[in-house]
């Protein structure tokens, strides 16, 4: 029989920045587990890629503020390019209500240690971006270290270095039962045979609560779907510009190419496997793109080069990390609410030092542990795209 000392479900880009931490912490027996063919099938190859530190809870920031350095560093310490672009997130508030929100949070921000955030006022919005319908903007807030990462070429830089450094990464097998004995975790069925390890990592991305369920667990995550639009090449909005949130309807977007990259959250979709784009959804974000930026009423868009993911949410739109509990062995990274790619370095970072250690310093992990949902003490993050 197969062994590993630790064996991760799944190899997005959670898996893939565990399976780096923890190799890059000296452990030489991981074992990566993904059913596809190839990585980046799930979440992470649909994902827009936006990184950003200006959240609303301080645990979101923590993550932040370790993330975006080390993506910014990512070359030099994994000689694979993450695709980091540092052009900011701006967020455009259209009430008194938003901005005082966006000012909170900046308090927080800047008091956790960020530096480069800052409040523009309206004027300076409209001098920053003069194509933006301005009317009805109070103001907004800006910060330059935020901007997008090529979250296909970040989750296969993490598993090169950790496979050049001992990890083993099964592809094409699909992780059927967990095993547990009077110690905990004691190994795994797969569509490849048995594999004994006393410790499993749950990164399964949207299929998380059906890993969980092998092992007893009942995950409080589901899938609910996310469409983007990429537009045709565009050059009536600048391509040095941050992604741009329009507060008053949600709809955001960022450069990519020589086009655009447009997302809107519809709030009437509901939660389920739905992977399939729908065409009507290219009216509802036009309009609500040409609202805000009355030049991308030119947009071209191809219905065809659109598409839909999963965003794996939690009742808080906080991750659950760490034990499971009553389950010894057994690790939770899941339910990253839209935020997996920005947060996956810290994600490797948490679990390889709770895994290995038992502790972390970068965060109270005890705040985004499972148990927090059957004792009252869920963390809501307001500030989710
Ligand atoms: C449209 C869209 C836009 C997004 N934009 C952003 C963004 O701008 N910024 C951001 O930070 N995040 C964004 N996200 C969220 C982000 O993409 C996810 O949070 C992140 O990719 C989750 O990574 P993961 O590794 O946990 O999951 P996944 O990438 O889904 O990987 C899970 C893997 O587990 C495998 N698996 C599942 N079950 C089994 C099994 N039984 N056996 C073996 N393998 C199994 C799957 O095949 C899959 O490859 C976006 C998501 C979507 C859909």
């Amino acid at each position: 029989m197969q062994t590993a000392d630790i064996v991760i479900i799944g190899g997005g880009i959670i898996g893939s920045s565990i399976a780096y931490h923890l190799t890059a912490a000296g452990c030489k027996s991981v074992l990566v587990i993904e059913r596809e063919t190839a990585q980046g099938k799930g979440s992470t190859g649909k994902s827009m890629g936006g990184v950003r530190a200006q959240f609303s809870t301080p645990v979101n920031i923590q993550m932040s503020l370790y993330s975006i350095p080390f993506y910014a560093s990512f070359e030099d310490r994994i000689g694979h390019p993450s695709g980091y672009r540092p052009q900011g997130y701006l967020f455009c508030a259209t009430s008194g209500r938003h901005m005082a929100h966006l000012s909170a949070n900046y308090t927080k921000q800047v008091a956790m240690g960020l530096k480069e955030v800052r409040l523009p006022t309206a004027d300076e919005i409209r001098n920053m971006f003069p194509q933006l319908r301005s009317d009805d903007i109070v103001g907004g807030s800006f910060c330059s270290t935020d901007g997008f990462v090529d979250p296909y070429s970040a989750m296969i830089g993490f598993m090169t270095w950790a496979a050049d450094h001992g990890a083993k990464v099964w592809k094409n097998t699909l992780v059927t039962g967990i095993q547990q004995d009077e110690r905990g975790i004691a190994g795994l069925e797969t569509s490849k045979g048995a594999v004994a390890t006393r410790i499993v990592v749950n990164c399964a991305g949207p299929w998380a609560p059906q890993v969980a369920k092998m092992a007893g667990i009942d995950l409080p995550v589901e899938p609910l779907r996310r469409m983007l639009v990429p537009t045709e090449p565009f050059d009536q909005f600048p391509h040095s510009a941050p992604m741009i949130i329009d507060m008053s309807t949600g709809f955001h977007f960022r450069p990519e190419s020589l086009g655009f990259l447009l997302a809107w959250n519809d709030p009437e979709e509901t939660t389920g496997y739905k992977t399939d784009f729908d065409p009507a959804f290219i009216e509802k974000i036009l309009t609500r793109a040409a609202d805000r930026v009355p030049v991308f009423e030119n947009l071209a868009v191809n219905p065809k080069r659109a598409w839909a993911g999963l965003y794996e949410m939690t009742p808080d739109h906080h991750p659950i990390l760490g034990p499971a509990p009553g389950v010894p062995g057994f690790f939770l990274a899941n339910g990253f609410s839209g935020h997996g790619v920005m947060h996956a370095p810290a994600t490797g970072k948490i679990l390889s030092d709770l895994i290995l250690t038992g502790k972390c310093d970068l965060v109270d992990a005890s705040l985004l542990g499972l148990s927090r949902f059957t004792e009252g003490r869920m963390i809501e993050e307001t500030a989710v795209l």
